[in-house]
């Protein structure tokens, strides 16, 4: 057997190439990945030297990396236990962690389900809409609404809501649940687009369990923001027509869009909310799905009282301790300021990239920065053209984008806008 903790980088990344799989990847993998040996603070150590992450390790490190407080709860609670079971037994860490999402979220939003990760919280919210009108009789009701563009994970049901042309899940259309889907959200208010919403939800109440959206912004979708007045359009019109409404606060949780929660820049309170990414400052695999005492209470009351969910590592204790850490820091800064002073150096930083040729939009939203291409990256070029500034950028489709740890100083941040121009300009 080699020596794997010493094995020099080539011998690593055959091993890669030819065993591991990687996102979205093909197998034999045909790009090599860069080796990361280690991170520190906003920098990965890396087989092409240190770079400030732009990523955020997709929207999750947002203190970012070996945080000595994070290393601490997650050391303090390796201590105790790394896991137990969660049926029969519970535990601090998951109750002060359900504790602090109630008392956080919108309003409204009483009761906790810990999940191992986004997709998996979907799916449980999924369940959750469809148990609750089977348990008051009306099990005709299961699909769910949403507008394109949107993005929910890679699991079944959450593929199902996810665009239906930009995404992988087009390879299953026909095998998916068929969902109803609207067009996706222009980014200024248009009454004719709420119409065609209400429209919708009106035409469709029957079968609609429930309307699942990111609030204004959809990320790996196609990174588009829309207006908060959106949301509002929803709450009402599946109020008026039975309907639940799901937010996937996923990305946008955790003070990304210059709100705690993306919901509060409509003051609305969805029926079921699912949060993951940073809810562990990007340390380990998390999510919850969060539901109001109407949805709780409605479940409660079917011929099978319960939700039927419980994934082996449910409320994991490593995770949630880690969590609270997470959420305390986010919490104990101003971190609004934070994200205000990151959005304004990547207005400055990325306005060049307006004048670049092929570029069809530059959108800057809370710590989001994003260039948008009139054709697809070039990939292999635009990361290296980040590289060269110092910079991790991991372009998709015809988007260049950046969600950096909030805790990036001004010059880190300008090296991540030039790194973004760069990209977009070699991309
Ligand atoms: C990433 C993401 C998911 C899926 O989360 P995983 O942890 O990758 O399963 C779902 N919804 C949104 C909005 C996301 O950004």
């Amino acid at each position: 057997m080699p020596d794997l903790p010493g094995l020099p980088v080539p011998e690593l990344l055959a091993l890669d190439r030819r065993h591991v799989w990687h996102p979205y990847g093909p197998m034999p993998g045909r790009v090599d990945p860069l080796v990361v040996e280690s991170a520190s603070g906003v920098r990965l150590r890396t087989s092409s030297g240190d770079l400030v992450d732009g990523m955020s390790s997709w929207w999750s490190a947002i203190h970012g990396y070996n945080h000595p407080v994070l290393n601490e709860a997650a050391r303090e609670q390796l201590g105790r236990m790394s896991h137990v079971m969660f049926g029969g037994l519970t535990h601090e860490p998951a109750v002060r962690l359900a504790k602090l999402l109630v008392d956080m979220s919108p309003k409204g939003l009483e009761h906790v389900f810990l999940a191992d990760s986004g997709s998996v919280s979907v799916e449980v919210a999924v369940k959750m809409c469809l148990q609750y009108w089977r348990s008051l009789g009306r099990g005709g009701k299961q699909r769910l609404l949403t507008w394109r563009g949107g993005y929910h994970g890679d699991t079944w049901q959450p593929m199902s809501v996810c665009d239906p042309e930009g995404g992988m899940h087009e390879l299953w259309s026909g095998v998916l649940p068929r969902q109803v889907f609207v067009d996706a959200p222009p980014a200024g208010y248009e009454e004719a687009y709420a119409e065609q919403l209400r429209a919708a939800i009106e035409r469709h109440a029957d079968e609609l369990a429930a309307v699942i959206v990111e609030p204004v912004v959809q990320g790996a979708g196609g990174m588009r923001f829309h207006s908060p007045a959106y949301l509002r359009v929803l709450r009402e019109a599946c109020d008026a027509h039975d309907v639940l409404l799901v937010f996937d606060e996923i990305a946008t949780g955790f003070g990304r869009t210059g709100a705690l929660f993306a919901a509060e820049h409509a003051a609305v309170t969805p029926d079921v909310m699912c949060v993951g990414k940073a809810l562990t400052g990007g340390y380990l695999t998390m999510a919850a799905t969060l539901c109001t005492p109407r949805v709780a209470e409605g479940i409660s009351r079917g011929e099978v009282p319960v939700l039927a969910h419980g994934p082996t590592f449910m409320g994991n204790p490593l995770a949630a301790s880690v969590a609270c850490a997470s959420i305390g820091l986010l919490l104990g800064q101003d971190w609004l300021a934070e994200v205000k002073r990151i959005e304004a150096g990547l207005r400055e930083g990325l306005a060049p990239a307006r004048e670049l040729p092929g570029v069809q939009d530059v959108r800057v939203l809370g710590a989001i920065g994003v260039v948008q291409l009139d054709h697809e990256v070039d990939m292999r070029a635009a990361t290296q053209a980040a590289v060269r500034e110092g910079v991790w950028l991991r372009p998709f489709r015809d988007l260049v984008y950046t969600m950096p740890p909030y805790v990036t100083g001004d010059e880190d941040v300008a090296r991540i806008a030039r790194a973004v121009c760069a990209a977009a300009k070699e991309g």
